[in-house]
């Protein structure tokens, strides 16, 4: 069966000045469309074409490479809209903020983090906060891998993810990965992560 893309959860401008209407449009419509039209040219025939998104990511390292790129980007994109909302950002609360206290020391602490994590990630790739083995962690992953990957470097369940690809900020802060970081904290919808970190 073949995957399909889901409408973004909330308008193209639900997250300006932060990310703005024009790059959710490009980055939604246009590079997700993309990565579920290619996963599906590159399953279609196969015995791939029988499995779940969340099975053909976590086999990522015995998959072709294209099922790998274009099955990472349409997982890692789905679960990136729904990690941002309109009127969020702010701190989160209950156990989710008292986790983050007591592995990072601080929610700026874990923010600065987090941040760096995205910034190093040299070329493409997505900066991650995952819980691995009951525990919070802060990681990366190169181009449309991620944490659930049997190849991933660090393995565990994503609970919130940032795209640091440069189609994900370039329109409105060109070079500046760090400055799109920081904005990026005033759209994340923490009542969604707290829901997966405690499904976790
Ligand atoms: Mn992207």
């Amino acid at each position: 069966m073949a995957f399909t893309l889901a409408p973004l959860p909330y308008g193209y401008d639900a997250l300006e000045p932060h990310i703005d209407t024009q790059t959710m449009q490009i980055h939604h419509d246009k590079h997700h469309q993309a990565y579920v039209d290619n996963l599906n040219k590159a399953i279609a025939g196969t015995d791939n074409e029988k499995k779940s998104l969340e099975e053909l990511v976590k086999h990522a390292g015995s998959i072709s490479p294209a099922v790998r790129n274009n099955g990472g980007g349409h997982w890692n994109h789905h679960f990136f809209w729904e990690s941002l909302a309109g009127n969020a950002g702010g701190k989160p609360s209950g156990k989710l903020a008292e986790a983050i206290d007591a592995t990072f020391g601080s929610f700026d602490a874990f923010k600065e983090k987090f941040n760096n994590a995205g910034i190093t990630r040299f070329g493409s790739g997505w900066a991650w906060l995952i819980v691995k083995d009951g525990k919070l962690e802060v990681s990366s992953t190169p181009n449309q891998d991620n944490p659930l990957m049997d190849v991933a470097e660090v393995k565990g369940t994503p609970i919130l993810g940032a795209d640091v690809w440069e189609h994900a900020y370039y329109l409105k802060y060109q070079n500046k990965r760090a400055d799109y970081l920081s904005a990026f904290w005033n759209v994340v919808n923490w009542a969604k992560v707290a829901e997966r970190f405690e499904a976790a």
